[in-house]
């Protein structure tokens, strides 16, 4: 399953990889973009709706119900709280309330961060093209030339004018993407604010009904989905993928082709051979190897008895930063500090991302009544745990030792300390404390950065990795085409489908693309459609 696919523990449910959603952006027909993408390849019988963070009063805590809440807080040692709340115009309030006499830089950022946000559609659309072609695309449709993928966002945010310690809150939801800001891409720090510049929202009955809807368009169509399928490799023969061999032996075969969503590095180290990869993906080899993959997560998974409304807890995310960054102490360093020495539990404070899913999906409290359950992660660096897998004897579970297990306790007990100095009402109320460390993703993803591919510069303005490969009907899809986050994921799959039904960048700039032409296809008859079909048919 997908890491954002719900888990369950101790009689709560977690939503691992989907907190918030965002990108609000109201297209033509007056739905929002992240839903129409979602609802016109979704099944509308099994509809989504969406719940929007922030209504609950930020001072009484009392559930008012009109989402003017904030939907994500930094809050950044003891310094008042930042608290981000829908609305541009709220955004910017908010900013110049924190940077005051800045107000000219503020609107200058946020001018400057609409202009990068529009040129990611000019991005994530070239990704369907060949590399000759992407690059006369981005040209000629990239505002400026394209040129704030070329940028840092340290180097952006400098050139207006801000100190450290406005650096520290332009970028508090830095843990979106995991790169501190003078590594981050600049065009992508844009796209994530400009996402949730209209709110966080999370779908009503939690990532499952996105799974729901998505699954039974599949199976309608005649497709069928698998999990617990592992996939042990991609067969080539004639320089053409042929379909799939899975763990059991099981060969599915492929008359269209294979869409590889395991991410670039899964897909080159484990699903193609050795020898295929050289003959016919070595660019994305060295591409793989150049822009390495990004930062890791321990995350904990918290059961807690009592409602969220019972303890005031809200249902905007928390970011949380140990340290105020200075002039001579900036963002980065705060970043990498606590990264490196999340191990070293002398060390007790940390930087942590904290949500609680029942307080933000109105259907939790039916499933679990009188619990609540909560999500601490805190960034991890990746080769702490790639010493820690060799030390003891590979990522295989069965192999882990009673090391990895004493590991495991004590960033348990780092993590529920970090979780009660940021909520100290809930002393006394834990029920169940899981821990996941980058261990646990290498055993899904085969790989410990926990967004796959880092998110400099020098990936957004490479041309690789694209959908087609040199290996006919073999494409690649997925956060790793694109950029993390699950917005960033279903466009990847828009892309993909683009590419694969052979849509010219003509029909695009003339307006016959997927989001148009998608709902006009007819939908496949629902299970009493077809029931009653059989039944008259019987007659
Ligand atoms: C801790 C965390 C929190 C996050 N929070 C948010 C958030 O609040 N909002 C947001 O928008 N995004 C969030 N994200 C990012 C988001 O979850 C990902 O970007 C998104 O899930 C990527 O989707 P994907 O389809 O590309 O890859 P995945 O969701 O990773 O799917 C890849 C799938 O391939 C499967 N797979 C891999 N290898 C094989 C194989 N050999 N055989 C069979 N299957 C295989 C995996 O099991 C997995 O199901 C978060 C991510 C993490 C890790």
């Amino acid at each position: 399953c997908p890491p954002w696919t719900p888990c369950h523990s101790s009689g709560a449910t977690f939503s691992p990889g989907i907190h918030y959603i965002g990108e609000r952006t109201v297209t033509d027909d007056d739905t929002w973009l992240t839903a129409k993408m979602i609802a016109i390849a979704g099944d509308p019988e099994y509809p989504i709706s969406w719940h929007k963070m922030g209504y609950e009063n930020e001072d009484t805590h009392e559930r008012d119900g009109t989402g003017k809440g904030a939907y994500d807080v930094i809050k950044i040692a003891d310094q008042p709280l930042v608290r981000l709340r829908a609305g541009t115009d709220e955004y910017e309030k908010e900013l110049c309330r924190h940077f005051p006499g800045k107000e000219r830089a503020v609107s200058e950022w946020i001018k400057t961060v609409k202009e990068a946000a529009a040129e990611t559609m000019v991005f994530l659309v070239s990704r369907a093209w060949t590399p000759t072609v992407q690059r006369i695309w981005r040209a000629l449709l990239g505002r400026n030339g394209f040129k704030w993928a070329g940028k840092t966002t340290h180097e952006v945010i400098a050139s207006l004018g801000f100190s450290a310690r406005e650096e520290q809150i332009l970028c508090g939801q830095h843990g979106t993407t995991g790169e501190a800001p003078r590594d981050l891409c600049f065009l992508l720090h844009a796209w994530v604010v400009h996402h949730f510049i209209n709110g966080g929202y999370f779908p009503v009955g939690g990532p499952m009904s996105i799974v729901k809807t998505l699954s039974s368009t599949i199976h309608k169509a005649g497709g069928r989905v698998f999990v617990r399928a592992h996939v042990e490799r991609i067969p080539v023969e004639n320089g053409e993928a042929v379909g799939v061999v899975l763990a059991n032996g099981d060969t599915i075969k492929s008359r269209m082709g294979v869409i590889s969503a395991a991410g670039l590095s899964a897909t080159l180290h484990h699903l193609l051979s050795p020898a295929d990869v050289e003959r016919y993906m070595a660019a994305e080899m060295k591409f793989l190897r150049q822009v390495g993959g990004g930062v890791s997560c321990v995350c904990g998974f918290v059961g807690i008895n009592g409602t969220a409304e019972e303890l005031k807890l809200p249902s905007s995310n928390l970011w949380g930063f140990p340290e105020e960054a200075t002039e001579g102490h900036d963002m980065d360093e705060i970043i990498m500090k606590y990264r490196n020495n999340l191990l070293d539990f002398s060390v007790e404070d940390g930087f942590c991302f904290i949500s609680f899913l029942s307080a933000r999906d109105p259907a939790y409290t039916h499933l679990h009544p009188d619990t609540t359950s909560c999500f601490i992660a805190a960034e991890a660096a990746p080769e702490a745990y790639e010493q820690l897998n060799e030390a003891l004897g590979g990522a295989h579970t069965e192999r882990r030792t009673k090391a990895y297990k004493n590991t495991k306790k004590q960033l348990e007990t780092k993590l529920k300390n970090l979780l009660l100095k940021h909520f100290p009402q809930l002393e006394g109320r834990i029920t169940s404390f899981d821990v996941s460390t980058p261990l646990s993703m290498y055993h899904y993803l085969k790989r410990f950065a926990s967004y796959g591919l880092r998110q400099t510069p020098e990936r957004f303005t490479h041309t690789l990795p694209r959908v087609g490969t040199a290996i006919r009907k073999f494409y690649l899809t997925g956060e790793d085409l694109v950029s993390g986050g699950f917005i960033a994921a279903v466009a990847s799959a828009m892309v993909t489908a683009t590419h694969v039904l052979g849509y010219t960048p003509l029909d695009i700039l003339t307006g016959h693309h997927l989001l148009n032409d998608l709902p006009n296809v007819p939908q496949p008859p629902t299970l009493e459609q077809l029931t009653q079909a059989a039944k008259t048919e019987a007659m």
